[in-house]
């Protein structure tokens, strides 16, 4: 029985009051409801953030981590940093960090081992560019992105990783994969994670799919029997649209 699983990735959006405000607002609006939630604001903001989420459900998120515990690397923020201040999860290998940044299968990799050594929760990001599906490739693309983000990963370590599908062309642009098409790819996904750690493992795994999810189409996308959750940009950035996200079923 896999649980549902929203989450709202808010990247360079929102100065320290305006993500309060937000917080609030999410936990108001969640106060009875019972699914498993998750926001990231930017670093800047984690601190007010959580203290807003005390005594809530709504886990606190970060939208990326240094490599290393510490040392020489202007500009990162590292795991230690991230926990010291109650981050509950960390997204990694978002399409905007692999294509505008470069961060690379290996990078990401060493970040997700690191993540689970101190026991933070990854929702490791995997998906296709626009040119990768025209060519065909969408399967090998997200297959070696996943492959390569779980190596040596300890198979009691899964518990504690999401795998979002979020292909690239679908990410704020408006354009989402229909939900058979999500399913389709979340499929191939889930298969290749039998074959990695085994069919138990294949199918306790949550698998979001991520790009221009709005209230309008998160029913249909959940109503899918391999998409167990939502990674959502833009349309997290509002309660307005992140609500009736989160509450899908009443939503559709
Ligand atoms: C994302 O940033 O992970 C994302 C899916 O963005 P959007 O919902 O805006 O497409």
């Amino acid at each position: 029985m896999r649980i549902p699983y929203i989450a709202g990735n808010w990247k360079m959006h929102k100065t320290v009051g305006e993500a309060e405000a937000l917080a609030r607002e999410l936990v108001r609006g969640l106060e009875h409801v019972d699914r498993k939630v998750m926001i990231a604001p930017a670093f800047t903001a984690l601190p007010a953030v959580k203290r807003q989420l005390e005594g809530s459900h709504i886990l606190l998120g970060a939208q990326n981590m240094g490599p290393e515990e510490k040392g020489a690397h202007t500009g990162e923020v590292s795991v230690l940093m991230l926990k010291d201040l109650g981050v509950d999860v960390v997204i990694l290998g978002h399409s905007e960090r692999r294509h505008v940044y470069g961060e690379s299968d290996d990078l990401v990799n060493q970040k997700v081992r690191l993540a689970l050594a101190h026991g933070l929760d990854v929702v490791l990001c995997v998906g296709e560019t626009l040119e990768e599906r025209e060519g065909g490739i969408t399967d090998q693309v997200v297959e070696r992105q996943v492959t390569a983000g779980l190596r040596d990963v300890d198979e009691k370590q899964l518990g504690s990783i999401t795998l979002a599908y979020e292909p690239v062309w679908a990410i704020g642009t408006g354009k989402t994969a229909t939900p058979q098409d999500a399913d389709r790819t979340h499929r191939v996904i889930r298969a290749l994670v039998g074959r990695l750690f085994g069919a138990s493992a294949a199918e306790a795994m949550v698998i979001q799919y991520g790009g221009s999810v709005k209230p309008g189409n998160a029913g249909d996308l959940m109503a899918m029997e391999h998409v167990d959750g939502l990674l959502v940009g833009g349309a997290s950035l509002e309660a307005a649209s992140f609500l009736p996200i989160v509450k899908y079923e009443q939503g559709r």
